[in-house]
């Protein structure tokens, strides 16, 4: 059923936007378009609920933080948000045409809710990461050589009560065989 949902969206937003070449006023499909690509943007997002988790507890206070799949959801945050932005075009054109309309007011909230949540949690990650050097350092406790936050699999330790450190996860991995 989801399955079939998710296919089904993009190709009937595809039939709308044909049709709204032909007919560029018409209410109804305006509307329908920016349904359509609102739906796709939600089915995207419960997508993301099955991503491997990009933040795991390792225990004794470790941290794992897998850098590439961090890159790839806030990707995919900024796929869905231009998604919405489409979407929230159409809208704004058919508030042009129709002002009073409940139904568009109601789903224009709906859209700008979902468009402001995916970009406060892509803002907070991306000063995540880019922060991350500044407090960890730039540099694996292991083997001493840089880390790269944004490509690498990275754990976190707190080595005092001010300073982290940073490790690769395969130097931290055989550090704790050892
Ligand atoms: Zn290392």
């Amino acid at each position: 059923m989801q399955e079939a949902q998710n296919s089904n969206f993009p190709s009937a937003l595809d039939i709308v936007e044909n049709g709204l070449n032909a007919h560029p006023a018409s209410e109804g499909l305006m509307f329908l378009k920016a349904y359509f690509g609102y739906k796709i943007a939600d089915s995207m997002s419960s997508e993301l609920s099955s991503f491997p988790k990009v933040i795991q507890p390792l225990g004794n206070g470790a941290l794992m933080v897998d850098g590439a799949m961090t890159s790839q959801l806030l990707g995919k945050f900024q796929e869905i948000v231009k998604i919405l932005s489409e979407a929230e075009e159409s809208i704004n054109e058919l508030l042009q045409v129709n002002p009073s309309s409940q139904e568009v007011v109601a789903f224009k909230g709906y859209i700008d809710s979902k468009k402001n949540q995916l970009g406060q949690e892509s803002e907070n990650m991306k000063a995540t990461i880019s922060n991350t050097p500044n407090i960890a350092g730039g540099f694996c406790v292991g083997c001493r050589k840089s880390i790269s936050y944004d490509t690498q699999k990275v754990v976190f330790r707190k080595s005092s009560a001010s300073q982290l450190e940073a490790w690769h996860l395969p130097c931290f991995q055989s550090k704790a065989k050892n």
